[in-house]
């Protein structure tokens, strides 16, 4: 048997938020990796098993989800919606290039630094952007589950849920509206115990979060991190202006007059996870557990917003290639006209579309804005010690990106659950 006090322990422990648990795991494991080195690297395959973990369940939530809200709204809803959501997640990414551009021309990181002559560095191959395009229509939808390419799934299942809605509003057969009806049912309970599952993995991220932590700075080691101190630091400034104004000043604010803090607590989650585990796919669960249950937000709207969004709207990465893009530059002593930094919006925007929501992505398309620029290549070796720290605030702006977003879709759709079964805002209109 139990002793009653283990019993006590353990309530006490669980009845702590699971946010504030996994935050202590994320400091405690920084810490010590730090003092152990690179013996704490050992720690990794505990945090291996979160990310797969979490990574298990990305197609079937989003498959789930997905249906959910096609069965609630008509096919010009959702065509409304994906307008509104491609739009503000285009327009997004290029004010966090501007903001990336203007506070890097600032601050000039990397000026005082010189390129280590001993940086290898192999480019790998940028996805091209037509096969991005192209790829959306799964050649088979299986393999594209399998495979776990979101857009193709997306597409798929749009289809998919489309053809089972007119079915149901056109057949004769009262036996075919029925397995139609069957078929949200399951659905629907399906998508209920993939939420349950999101926040047992939650449970296990305590250990997860503390090993990936632990093992990211017990192998970089403090003396590799202070070279790109200033680096680091201009990204987060650029980062903080963005999701500060940007996000919560404009878009939660001024958009949805919604709290702001409401906002962050609500999607804390979704940031905590993105933070520990660098990947905004591997991050989705969360995402859309936060988007159901504490921002209240319908599914036809964020099954289909924040897949989307995990895989095409990535404000922190788009902003990343404008720092570094000025970093590299001032790594070799040029300076960057006005128009090759209008460029570079434009290329980050695109760069940050075609890359995938998983870690490191962003360092890839960094040759894309380098290439352009005539900038040397080797930066992207030269940074590549520090990404898995740079990484991690890219990826929880695109996350929290994905969220702001989201948002203020679906508060301009009526799909903010305020209580008491409403879905429009109590206060609207009143002002
Ligand atoms: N890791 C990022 C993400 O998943 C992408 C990147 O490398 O910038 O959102």
């Amino acid at each position: 048997m139990v002793p009653d006090t283990a019993t006590s322990a353990w309530r006490r422990y669980r009845a702590i938020p699971i946010v504030y648990r996994i935050g202590a795991a994320f400091v405690l494991g920084s810490i010590v990796g730090l003092l152990v080195g690179d013996a704490a690297t050992a720690l990794q395959p505990l945090g291996d098993i979160f990310v797969r973990l979490l990574s298990m369940i990305v197609i079937p939530i989003v498959i789930f989800t997905l249906l959910m809200g096609i069965r609630r709204i008509t096919p010009s809803t959702l065509g409304k919606i994906g307008g509104q959501v491609i739009a503000l997640y285009a327009v997004m990414s290029a004010i966090a290039v501007f903001i990336g551009l203007a506070v890097a021309n600032l601050v000039n990181p990397g000026s005082g630094l010189t390129l280590a002559e001993d940086v290898e560095f192999e480019p790998e191959e940028t996805p091209d952007f037509v096969e991005v395009l192209i790829g959306i229509v799964p050649e088979n939808p299986i393999g594209a589950m399998a495979e776990g390419d979101v857009l193709a799934t997306i597409f798929f299942v749009i289809v998919f849920g489309l053809a089972l809605l007119m079915l149901e509003e056109s057949t004769e057969d009262e036996a075919v509206r029925r397995g139609v009806e069957s078929i949200f049912d399951i659905v629907e309970a399906g998508t209920e115990a993939l939420f349950k599952i999101v926040w047992g993995i939650m449970e296990y991220g305590v250990i997860g979060v503390f090993a990936l932590m632990a093992a990211v700075f017990g192998e970089a080691g403090i003396d590799a991190i202070v070279p790109f101190a200033l680096l680091i630091g201009t990204l987060l400034g650029a980062i903080l202006i963005h999701i500060g104004v940007v996000y919560l000043g404009g878009l939660i604010v001024a958009l949805t007059r919604q709290s702001p803090v409401a906002f962050l607590t609500g999607s804390k989650d979704a940031i905590v996870t993105a933070l520990s585990i660098r990947s905004s796919s591997g991050t989705l669960p969360v995402t859309m557990a936060n988007a159901d249950d504490n921002l209240r937000i319908d599914e036809g709207v964020y099954g289909f917003s924040l897949p989307l969004g995990a895989t095409i709207n990535m404000d922190g990465t788009a902003m990343y290639q404008g720092v570094v893009a000025i970093f590299a530059a001032n790594l070799v002593g040029v300076q960057l006209t006005i128009v090759e930094q209008v460029t570079v919006v434009l290329i980050a925007v695109l760069a940050s579309i075609g890359a995938g929501g998983v870690p490191g992505t962003g360092l890839i398309m960094l040759t894309l804005v380098l290439t352009q620029l005539g900038l040397p290549l080797e930066v992207v070796g030269f940074v590549a010690g520090v990404d898995p720290i740079l990484d991690r605030l890219r990826t929880m702006t695109n996350v929290t990106g994905d969220l702001a977003v989201t948002t203020v879709v679906a508060h301009w759709n009526d799909a903010i659950d305020f209580g008491g079964g409403s879905w429009i805002d109590p206060t609207r209109g009143l002002e």
